[in-house]
């Protein structure tokens, strides 16, 4: 058996398209602030600013030195709150160790939180009270349900445990009413469970870790790990040696990524019609 492939650029194409559709060409205001000169970050800011600015939304960019204090951010933050050109914003982790992060995103007005990393946006997702979702978790749902297989009382896991990634995606498949089992690093026999996954997810950073023998015939796999090797970008699966024997998988690049980039500009679409609603 060979599995299908999900193209992720083709589907987030589909999704930009309708979220140009339902923009006014420089009415949406998206801000990214990125701090230090860390390769992996410039690249996702430049993607993420370069789709943005295509599909018409009004960007600002903010370039900040490795050294910044920490309170420079946080006015920067309560700036972009306030200001009424921006209706939602990033900042591009991880920081720098002398900042402290979640406080950070904490000072993000949740309805401008188009990251979806705020406390207020993961209680909201706790109490199935979708908005503004995590990006990357609803593309790893989006890739999973363009595949046409039920969620609904699968075996699904997630390998993997972080805030931004790994545990929303798993309450999202728990919405979906899959029975969702949580993997991390000091889980034991990590192939017996993710042998018994119908939709498995990984999103751990270790390139290539998941192999054949440690997946059902048949499953649905999504591969969000990004890893840079001297054979270029791979993923945490094992591309070639996996689509022998799951249903569908993932490429890296071309699966999550480009997904998570339309689902963070979605997302600011979403924070416009989320501030319709509110007197600020
Ligand atoms: P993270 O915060 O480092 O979390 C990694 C998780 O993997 C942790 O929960 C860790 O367990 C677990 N883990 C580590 N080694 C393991 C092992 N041998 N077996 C099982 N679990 C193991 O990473 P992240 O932010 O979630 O990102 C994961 C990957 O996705 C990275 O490659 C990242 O670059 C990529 N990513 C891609 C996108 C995209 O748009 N495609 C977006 C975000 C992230 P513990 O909790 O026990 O430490």
């Amino acid at each position: 058996m060979t599995a299908k492939i999900i193209d992720g650029k083709a589907l987030s194409l589909k999704f930009l398209d309708d979220v140009k559709k339902k923009v006014s060409k420089g009415k949406l205001g998206l801000a990214i602030v990125i701090v230090g000169k860390n390769p992996a970050s410039e690249i996702y800011v430049g993607l993420k600013e370069k789709k943005s600015k295509a599909i018409g939304f009004y960007v600002e960019r903010y370039n900040l030195n490795e050294n910044v204090k920490q309170d420079e951010l946080l006015k920067l933050v309560n700036e972009l709150n306030q200001n009424n050109k921006i209706n939602g914003f990033i900042v591009q982790l991880p920081l720098p160790k002398h900042i402290d992060e979640n406080l950070v995103v904490d000072s993000i007005l949740p309805h401008k939180d188009v990251d979806g990393f705020t406390p207020v946006s993961l209680g909201n997702l706790v109490n199935d009270n979708n908005f503004l979702l995590p990006a990357t978790a609803r593309a790893c749902m989006e890739l999973i349900k363009s595949t046409g297989v039920e969620i609904k009382g699968k075996n699904a896991v997630v390998v993997g445990r972080s805030s931004i990634v790994g545990k929303p995606t798993a309450l999202l498949l728990l919405q979906e009413n899959a029975t969702v089992t949580v993997c991390h690093s000091k889980t034991k026999n990590l192939k017996e469970h993710t042998k018994n996954a119908d939709i498995l997810v990984v999103a751990v950073g270790k390139a290539k870790m998941l192999k054949k023998n440690m997946v059902k015939k048949g499953a649905v796999v999504i591969d969000v790990g990004i890893n840079r090797t001297a054979f270029g970008i791979v993923g945490d699966v094992d591309f070639e040696n996996v689509k022998e024997v799951a249903g569908f998988i993932t490429p890296v690049p071309g699966g999550v990524g480009p997904m998570t980039i339309a689902m963070l500009l979605d997302n600011t679409l979403k924070a416009r019609e989320l501030r319709k609603g509110l007197k600020f």
